[in-house]
């Protein structure tokens, strides 16, 4: 194998494969380092997403939704099911087998596009030249054109209460366990606590989360969030906001978390403690002395909206730079970048990237919130519709939630949608597509949606922006 490339990429995961294989696509001469290692000592492409995160989680998310419908929901249905048992052992087993059928497909679109996939680790020296690692610790420095940092992030730990792998454990962790602790304290309300917390809980935890901030999902359209959690209150995750974590003392019989809110400080025993406080870009150690890449305060590489680094041939993308920490933003990235390097015009639409938190129910959006649209001084109006006249809703018996759209008043457009209800994350798409073509509430509203779908209740919010919603009570 010669030792130069026309574009090296450091990382695997959903920023740095795609990019690969898209500069593969074009011609280029393209290999992909990546260091990923299991708990069991194998190596596998896919980064956080594939082997940790994305899907791993939503593989367990829709298993424990189906043991808890099982177990409450299907006598609605008429449906004896008797006594539903959990084998937690046949569900991690499943879930492991999907990762282990993508990671693997990784290696086969590699070989189809005559990528290099190279396990270990690489470093980047400067002047199109990247360090490898093998497993084995031999080194040997690559010559590339082009150079694209897809690194990713791990983690954020909490110096108070310290990853033990055991008793306190990150999201990966959390991920693996193999029973089901008793009472659960999950350190963070964001996207994995609620996830996390929501996959345990199904399964019979008792799960306590603490949310250092006052306000819920403050991401979220705020209409949104306060129906989030109310809903997730009604399922029993008791979040409690406003709890600073001050320490964990671990022992055998479990943990004891001590944290502060505004009635005093608390003491919180529990058996297992996730910590799911944020992530932070891998660049430790990823570029040698005088590279002059730089980052931030943060850790974070600093980029352009093109993801150039502003050292020359040399780009970053992902989970590595600014913006949502999110597969489809990082896969988008680097595809762009391959694009771009191949002389093809290329961009990513950074106003319209949807995100996804696979609750039950989903929550779902993409564009500007309705606080957003005020900060942002533009006159807006609003369409809601709730999916409990939706006939589809009421079939699936999943009625709760809602959609909510934001257009500017001045030329009808679609500046933002919230879905909080059954398959947000799918409903979502349509909202998508009409904010990439600058649809107007008017387009929405022309355009037919089949019966009996979720989808209606995206028709009827249309409608509703304008005083014109049929199956609901116009404001
Ligand atoms: P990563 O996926 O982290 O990949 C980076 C890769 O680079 C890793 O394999 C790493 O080992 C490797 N690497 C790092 N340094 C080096 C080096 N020096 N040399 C060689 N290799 C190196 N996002 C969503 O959009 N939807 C979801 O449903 C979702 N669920 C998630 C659930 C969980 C529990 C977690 C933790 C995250 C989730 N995310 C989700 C976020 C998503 O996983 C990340 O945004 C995404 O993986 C970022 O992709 P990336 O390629 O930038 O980084
Ligand atoms: P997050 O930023 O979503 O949430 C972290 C939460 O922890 C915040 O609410 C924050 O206020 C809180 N927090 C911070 N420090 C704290 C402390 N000391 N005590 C108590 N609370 C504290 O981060 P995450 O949930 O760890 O997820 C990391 C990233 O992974 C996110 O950026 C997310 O986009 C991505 N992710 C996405 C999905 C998805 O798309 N469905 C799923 C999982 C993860």
């Amino acid at each position: 194998m010669s030792d130069s490339y026309d574009v090296i990429v450091i990382g695997g995961g959903p920023a740095g494969y795609p990019a690969a294989i898209r500069a593969a696509q074009h011609g280029l001469k393209v290999a992909c380092i990546d260091d990923w290692q299991n708990y069991d000592g194998s190596r596998s492409f896919g980064g956080t997403c594939l082997n940790a995160g994305c899907i791993p989680s939503k593989a367990l998310l829709e298993s424990s939704e189906l043991f808890h419908r099982a177990h409450e929901e299907f006598g609605v249905h008429g449906i004896k099911t008797g006594g539903v048992e959990l084998d937690l052992a046949a569900m991690q087993k499943r879930k492991a087998g999907i990762v282990t059928q993508l990671t693997g497909g990784i290696g086969q679109l590699f070989k189809a596009n005559k990528v290099s996939g190279m396990q270990g680790r690489g470093r980047f020296l400067g002047d199109g030249k990247v360090e490898f690692t093998d497993p084995d610790g031999k080194q040997q420095t690559l010559q590339a054109k082009h150079v694209i940092l897809a690194a990713g992030s791990q983690p954020i730990e909490l110096k108070s209460v310290p990853f033990d792998g055991k008793q306190v454990v990150d999201s990966w962790g959390a991920l693996e366990f193999d029973t089901v602790p008793g009472k659960l304290g999950v350190i963070g309300a964001g996207v994995i606590g609620l996830e996390l917390g929501s996959v345990w809980k199904r399964l019979g935890s008792e799960v306590v989360i603490l949310e250092a901030m006052d306000t819920f999902l403050p991401m979220a359209d705020a209409q949104i969030a306060r129906d989030a959690q109310r809903q997730f209150k009604k399922q029993g995750l008791d979040i409690r906001l406003g709890a600073k974590v001050q320490g964990a003392k671990t022992g055998k019989s479990g943990v004891t978390l001590s944290y502060e809110d505004k009635d005093g400080t608390h003491d919180l025993k529990v058996d297992k403690v996730i910590v799911c406080v944020g992530r932070k870009p891998c660049s430790a150690g990823l570029l040698a002395e005088g590279t002059g890449v730089e980052t931030d305060e943060r850790g974070f590489v600093k980029v352009d909206e093109e993801c150039r680094t502003g050292v020359q041939n040399t780009w970053a993308v992902g989970d590595l730079v600014r913006g949502p920490m999110l597969a489809h933003k990082a896969t988008e990235e680097g595809v762009m970048v391959a694009d771009l390097i191949a002389g093809k015009i290329a961009e990513v639409n950074y106003e319209v990237i949807p995100s996804v938190i696979y609750t039950a129910p989903e929550i779902a959006w993409v564009g500007k919130t309705e606080a957003q649209a005020k900060e942002a001084g533009i006159d807006y109006k609003v369409g809601t519709f709730p999916f409990a006249p939706n006939g589809r809703a009421k079939a699936m018996e999943q009625a709760a939630g809602m959609v909510k759209l934001i257009a500017n008043k001045r030329d009808d457009s679609l500046i933002g949608a919230h879905v909080i209800g059954p398959m947000a994350g799918e409903l979502i798409s349509e909202l998508v597509v009409a904010m990439e073509f600058q649809a107007s509430i008017e387009d929405l509203q022309r355009t037919i949606h089949a019966h009996p779908t979720l989808a209606e209740a995206i028709h009827e919010a249309a409608l509703a922006a304008d005083g014109k919603a049929l199956h609901g009570i116009n404001k």
